[in-house]
């Protein structure tokens, strides 16, 4: 299809396919993602999965989207076979009617086995079936990577601006609406916005770049300030993903419309707006060793329910999810050991056996059960305990089967396979109540907003693993140098300047 034919004229109604794979991937856990794991919706799957389609004037068709709980790096064989069939899908697409867009639905941060730029391969292949000339939309999560590839093979490109990502759908939905509003109202003599790219050099755990406290929300409040610029169709910031050790990993604006001008001053300005606060950006909540995270919770005078996050394997992060570390030694500090003790939940370690063996046992029975550390046993060994069987859930999309095992005063949450620990009704489902426990705690990171809302006070546990906070611990060696913070001395100020990104039908030539 050559450009002149793409050209979308007035009155005609779009056709816009959707494709992507998402899943954020430390490098630095030895869990292997495969391809189950993605839950791939396709066809018409796809287009239910977006209710604002609906109100879109445009024709939708999904070829295959997939979206998996963040973990491990994922497996080539599982790529090659989900990238398989979302071209062979966008080929009967394209053989049956005539496309004209495509929403590319990612998230960023996806590590293949063998590739540095996962996201760009895929649309490398998408591009090889729908051709240079089709507008490219794509989503992303502000922890993705977009590197002048990835950025050279797309048309338009945003992520969300608030972290936790209470956006998400509103930004989907600005993606695809931006796509439409090209494809339909694009200004003559301009077939494909402008694109502005800017690495900056600087790598920052998403814990301490939460849009809910500064520098982040000044930072983020300047977005739509750009977004609003005449000329420009959208504006975007990305952390980057800290727990991989690509090239790719670091921070990055774009901007995107049809002012050249315009769109490179709006990522000028949000490039030195973040390079300038570099060193204010802080932890979330007070931060502290998983131990002292317990002493404050048990203080006299403490706030409760008190929620500690166990971050080194936050599962929503990358973790594997399965470490024992932290439940270990919960069950081995003496404030817990007797069941009129200080009530703690902990929330949770995968473990189908245990789980099993509690399910065949029921409610009510005693059980020794082995849990945890099957792919994960780099810090602590699977774990042996003792307890009455509290409660028991089939059903979860993650979990499968959840089990409640009371150990002293602690309830420890164990699940068939791994699962997030996000909302309220995920403990009040279990028969708990994490208002009125003493300690809540949760493999997560910054809170995700209903666990915020209950907690009376929190901490950030420093706590070992896959996704350690303590980013300068784990060992990055592929990553661009200098960087900030693992380099606090630059020989020069970094170039901020606007790089044009050339639309994919043209070569991308040396932009860096
Ligand atoms: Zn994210």
């Amino acid at each position: 299809m050559s450009d002149t034919t793409s050209t979308t004229t007035a009155g005609h109604r779009p056709v816009i396919a959707i494709a992507g794979l998402a899943i954020e991937t430390s490098t630095f856990t030895p869990t292997r993602t495969l391809a189950p794991a993605f839950h791939p919706d396709r066809g018409d799957e796809v287009v239910a999965r977006y209710p604002f389609l609906a109100s879109l004037d445009a024709d939708f068709r999904g070829a295959l989207i997939g979206h998996a709980l963040p973990g491990g790096i994922v497996d080539r064989a599982s790529y090659e076979e989900l990238a398989s069939e979302i071209v062979a899908r966008l080929t009967a697409i394209v053989a049956s009617t005539s496309v004209d867009g495509l929403w590319y639905d990612i998230h960023g941060a996806m590590v293949v086995e063998g590739l540095d730029d996962a996201e760009a391969d895929l649309l490398g292949r998408i591009r090889a079936v729908i051709g240079p000339d089709v507008v490219v939309s794509a989503s992303m999560d502000l922890h993705g990577n977009v590197t002048a590839d990835l950025a050279h093979q797309v048309d338009l490109v945003t992520c969300y601006r608030m972290a936790p990502h209470e956006d998400a759908m509103e930004t989907k939905e600005r993606a695809v609406r931006n796509l439409v509003d090209v494809l339909t109202t694009r200004p003559v003599g301009a077939r494909r916005p402008v694109k502005a790219w800017i690495p900056i050099p600087v790598l920052l755990p998403g814990e301490q770049t939460s849009t809910r406290i500064e520098p982040a929300a000044s930072l983020y409040a300047q977005v739509p300030e750009v977004e609003a610029t005449e000329g420009v169709l959208d504006a975007a910031i990305w952390v980057g993903y800290a727990w991989a050790d690509q090239p790719r990993d670091r921070a990055v604006t774009v901007v995107t419309g049809w002012s050249r001008d315009a769109v490179a001053a709006g990522a000028e300005r949000l490039a030195q707006a973040f390079w300038d606060v570099r060193e204010d950006f802080v932890f979330v909540a007070p931060t502290g060793t998983f131990d002292e995270c317990l002493a404050a919770a048990l203080a006299p005078g403490a706030a409760h329910p008190y929620f500690i996050s166990d971050s080194g394997d936050n599962p929503t992060a990358g973790g594997s999810g399965d470490m024992t570390w932290g439940l270990t030694q919960v069950l081995a500090h003496p404030a817990f050991t007797d069941p009129s003790g200080p009530v703690v939940i902990y929330a949770s370690v995968p473990g189908a056996d245990a789980v099993a063996t509690a399910v065949d046992a029921g409610v009510g029975a005693t059980v020794t059960v082995t849990a945890g550390a099957t792919v994960d046993a780099v810090h602590a060994g699977p774990i042996t305990m003792t307890g009455r069987v509290h409660a028991i859930k089939h059903g979860d999309r993650d979990a499968e089967i959840e089990v409640v095992l009371q150990v002293g005063s602690v309830y420890a949450i164990l699940t068939k396979t791994r699962k997030p620990y996000h909302h309220e009704h995920d403990f009040t489902d279990l028969d708990l109540d994490p208002r009125s426990a003493d300690v809540v705690i949760v493999k997560i990171g910054y809170l995700e907003p209903e666990l915020f809302d209950m907690s009376a006070d929190w901490m950030l546990a420093l706590t070992p693993g896959g996704v350690d906070q303590d980013l300068e611990r784990l060992g990055h060696h592929r990553i661009e140098r200098p960087m900030f913070p693992y380099d606090r001395v630059f020989p020069s100020e970094p170039d901020l300047t606007a790089r044009i990104i050339p639309s994919s039908n043209e070569p991308l030539g040396a932009v860096l």
